[in-house]
């Protein structure tokens, strides 16, 4: 069997932009470059499917699969059989094609001896990233049902005989204990103690883990699945071996015969260096491969206002005020937060509130420059608003309630057709252009029966067949509405989300310490621009405005008509700072230069831009007593740089070598104060000099 497979693989010829290399060798080994990094396969005699290997071409480092036993990254079972690294299956069709976003995907289709499971198993990269995303798909080609019960989005074996490796992951946003604001946690992986983390909608950690040894030989994973995911890592020093592993969490999937099942995609990326490297380049993946493409790339992030200040007392002669002040201060995208609808549930404008119409509002804020926003909570309904009078049955057996609220099972069908019928009635009705999504837990539990979904499948249908089915239906009917990531707060943290938000909340409304806390941690998973900040403060001073200038859109949460003549006029010129930094921000390399914002520290934040060599510094000083020395990273030790800054006169004239191992003295004489550096290559012409 496999020779003539062999045979026919050796007549598809090898696709490819130049640096890709997808090999098929007569040893039957898959050997797949990029360029960048090269994973390599083997089909055994034995009719196994192994990972090899995956190794830097640049750096040369270099994971190798585990002594003793088989890795491979096909991992499921049902009840009785257990399909892994140890079931001989038939290979039945192997093909290489080019995909979107400059990659290359290899399928290989698999078959389990005696015809059961048909394993579609999907292996790709792309331009430039040394990273290897994969997923697979499985069909029941039984007569018989069957039930899949684990599916693992990360199984991988590596052989790893020495000890010293650190594990770093990053709480989500959660109000609940254990109470969550992004804090990364490092871990040692010691002997036997696996370091387990729990990922998805309103669980504790972000879905992402990175390794790293003694010699900054280091792995990063993500896994592309919104719903309750319990994920680890776990190191032997007996077996020599390093353990992954990501598994969809009560997992019950019901596969008729012929019905196929799609496993999440996941992904698994080398880097070497520090933490900092991790991230860089997890991010650089996100916005070259799977993140969703902000509007307006140039203006992204951008300034924003929203109404919270004002919770559900609003009217549209307030909002009117609002906007216009926005408009003057150079805000770019107006929101109408919770309150305009009749009530939860119930999305047809407030007729009290808006007198001449919400698309009255929403014209208005269209003639003043701006963007519209609205806020729109999809799984959620009043218990007397109409839905829920009409069609109790569409509601899930979720626990947790929003604003008192009951939870639409998004996985039910008939529910489901309702609520995209109103999401795109809403954005058609009021020219919608951004849509702050919000609610209590995006992914509902439900266990009723009388749903068209499993009820004994919450996770991965309300995930999967729920609330990502909704995004991409509304997505793709209308392209032009971006939408936002919040569900009381930055609570699902995963590689899913990226491909259906534009940028994410991070915690909710926190003020000035908490949202630099967020930030600090977020930017090690994602990019920046996933970090959005609520500033419910009046931009009093440059502390104020500077804790939420690095990230994401800047989304002031306060009553602008209240502000003072001097807090407008400071916010206004931040703003037009903001926007000179933020595209550099964004497509920078994140340094977090000291430990994580805490009252009695300084902290610094660096976004570094590699192709100009130029950086962009935010150094806050939060309550410490002493001065401050900045020592940015990633500079050239041999090369001058300009020093400038936002607020102090100084040009200073430094070596890359200097501002790194002597640092530059910042000056912040207020207790609560904040800088903005700027370093730039000394041969480059200054802009404002
Ligand atoms: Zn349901």
């Amino acid at each position: 069997m496999w020779k003539k497979v062999w045979t026919i693989l050796l007549a598809v010829p090898i696709l490819a932009t130049a640096q890709f290399r997808f090999e098929h060798t007569p040893e039957n080994r898959w050997i797949l470059s990029n360029g960048i990094i090269e994973a390599t396969f083997a089909y055994t005699e034995k009719k196994t499917f192994e990972f090899e290997s995956i190794r830097s071409l640049k750096t040369g480092d270099s994971w190798q699969a585990a002594q003793n036993v088989i890795s491979s990254p096909v991992r499921f079972a049902t009840i009785r059989t257990a399909v892994d690294a140890y079931i001989p299956l038939n290979l039945v069709d192997a093909t290489t094609v080019a995909i979107d976003k400059k990659g290359m995907r290899q399928t290989l289709v698999f078959e389990e001896s005696g015809g059961g499971f048909r394993i579609y198993l999907h292996l790709e990269m792309y331009e430039n990233q040394p990273v290897l995303r994969y997923s697979v798909r499985v069909k029941n080609n039984l007569d018989a049902s069957r039930r899949v019960r684990l599916a693992d989005m990360l199984s991988w074996r590596f052989d790893q005989p020495a000890g010293g490796l650190q594990m770093m992951r990053v709480n989500q946003w959660s109000v609940l204990p254990p109470l969550g604001n992004f804090q990364p946690i490092e871990s040692s992986l010691k002997d036997g103690n696996a370091v387990r983390l729990t990922s998805g909608a309103s669980e504790q950690e972000c879905a992402w883990i990175a390794i790293r040894d003694a010699n900054n030989r280091g792995l990063v994973a993500g896994w592309e699945f919104d719903g309750k995911t319990e994920a680890g890592a776990e190191w032997s020093a007996k077996e020599k071996r390093l353990t992954l592993s990501a598994q969809i969490a009560d997992l019950n999937r019901r596969l008729e015969p012929g019905e196929e099942f799609q496993v999440p995609p996941a992904f698994i990326g080398l880097f070497h260096g520090d933490w900092d490297e991790a991230g860089y380049r997890t991010q650089r993946f996100v916005e070259n491969v799977l993140g969703k493409t902000p509007p307006e790339g140039n203006k992204f992030p951008y300034a924003v206002w929203d109404s919270w200040a004002y919770r559900t007392d609003i009217h549209e002669e307030v909002l009117r005020r609002n906007a216009e002040q926005a408009a003057r201060m150079g805000m770019e995208l107006f929101i109408v937060d919770l309150g305009w609808a009749q009530g939860i549930g119930d999305w047809q404008e407030d007729p009290e509130k808006f007198p001449s119409g919400l698309r009255a509002l929403s014209d208005y804020v269209h003639s003043l420059g701006m963007k519209f926003g609205l806020h729109i909570a999809p799984a959620e309904a009043a218990a007397n608003s109409p839905v829920v009078r009409d069609h109790s049955d569409w509601l899930a057996t979720e626990p947790n309630s929003y604003f008192g609220a009951k939870s639409i099972c998004l996985s039910h069908k008939p529910a489901q057709e309702w609520v995209l019928s109103q999401i795109l009635r809403v954005i058609d009705d009021y020219a919608v252009d951004w849509i702050l999504q919000d609610g209590e837990h995006m992914v509902k539990q439900c266990t009723r029966t009388d749903h068209t979904h499993d009820p004994e499948d919450s996770n991965y249908s309300n995930a999967v067949e729920g609330l990502d089915a909704l995004l991409e239906a509304v997505q793709i009917r209308r392209p032009n509405t971006s939408w936002e990531n919040c569900a009381n707060g930055g609570s699902m943290m995963t590689f899913n989300m990226v491909k259906r938000y534009v940028t994410s909340i991070t915690n909710d409304a926190s003020g000035a310490r908490a949202a630099r806390q967020a930030v600090y941690g977020a930017t090690y998973p994602f990019p920046p621009r996933y970090s959005d900040r609520y500033m419910p403060e009046m931009a009093s001073n440059t502390y104020e405005t500077r804790s939420y200038m690095f990230g994401g859109p800047w989304i002031f949460m306060n009553k602008l008509v209240d502000m003072t003549a001097e807090q407008q006029k400071l916010a206004e010129s931040e703003i037009r700072t903001f926007k000179q930094i933020r595209g550099q921000i964004g497509s920078s390399k994140v340094f977090h230069l000291t430990a994580g914002p805490a009252e009695g520290r300084t902290d610094a934040i660096q976004g570094h831009l590699p192709e100009l060599d130029s950086s962009v510094v935010v150094v806050t000083r939060d309550l410490a007593r002493g001065p401050f020395t900045l020592k940015p990273g990633g500079l050239n030790p041999e090369k001058t740089y300009m020093v400038r800054f936002q607020s102090d006169s100084r040009v200073l004239t430094m070596t890359g070598g200097q501002l790194m191992n002597d640092g530059v003295p910042i000056t912040l004489p207020q207790s609560q104060s904040a800088e903005i550096v700027y370093l730039e290559p000394a041969d480059r012409n200054p802009e404002n000099n």
